[in-house]
């Protein structure tokens, strides 16, 4: 018995879902740190609305959110909140008064992933930094992904494609809008329309990953 305890709990330990060591937390001590590594040292773009992406889209951090979204490892969604909450509070202004909103799935979508990677990213965020989340932005219009088209059938991708949920208390509040990949900023403008439309201030963008288009 005695022997095969140990040998039970290798078994059970789950892998690292990047490199697949086994582990007792979410990602082993090496993923960890070259996810820690490619943070960006200067990740606040002064734009307004702001944008602060935690890292580059690509290597280890672009191979975490492709094996979150597409291989079932949701706990990775909430570990990349927490990375991008550590980024805000060494990178912005403080405020406790803003409120984050993950960028919505559609319905449909949601139910076939199993999940919203930018709502667990939200979740991990908010969890990191107390800031408060809101979920009251939805996705009505199931669109096409949108890494298949170029910039202008972006925008008519996602003309209407979100709206604010009925009694949603938001006019006049700010806001930032969470993500985990921003590209060309097809969706951040798409999903800002309805906030506009309520007197919503959108300050700033939060994103695990930024891609450039260069
Ligand atoms: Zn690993």
């Amino acid at each position: 018995m005695t022997i095969w305890k140990p040998l039970l709990d290798f078994f059970l330990k789950p892998n690292c879902p990047l490199c697949d060591r086994p582990t007792p937390t979410t990602l082993c001590i090496y993923c960890d740190r070259q996810l820690q590594a490619e943070q960006l040292s200067d990740p606040l773009q002064k734009t307004a609305p702001f944008i602060l992406a935690g890292g580059n889209y690509s290597g280890t951090l672009k191979r975490a959110i492709a094996q979150c979204k597409y291989h079932n490892h949701p706990q990775l969604g909430y570990y990349l909140g927490e990375l991008l909450g550590k980024a805000w509070l060494t990178h912005t202004p403080h405020n406790s008064q803003i409120m984050a909103i993950p960028i919505p799935l559609h319905p449909d979508k949601q139910h076939q992933r199993g999940f919203n990677q930018a709502e667990l990213i939200a979740k991990g965020f908010c969890h990191h930094t107390g800031i408060k989340l809101n979920q009251s932005l939805l996705r009505v219009k199931s669109t096409e992904a949108q890494f298949q088209l170029n910039p202008t059938d972006r925008h008519q991708n996602l003309h209407n494609a979100f709206e604010l949920q009925a009694g949603h208390k938001l006019q006049g509040r700010s806001i930032i809008l969470i993500d985990d990949i921003y590209t060309t900023g097809a969706t951040i403008s798409a999903a800002s329309t309805p906030l506009q439309n309520a007197s919503v201030n959108l300050v700033g963008i939060a994103v695990s990953a930024i891609a450039r288009l260069n």
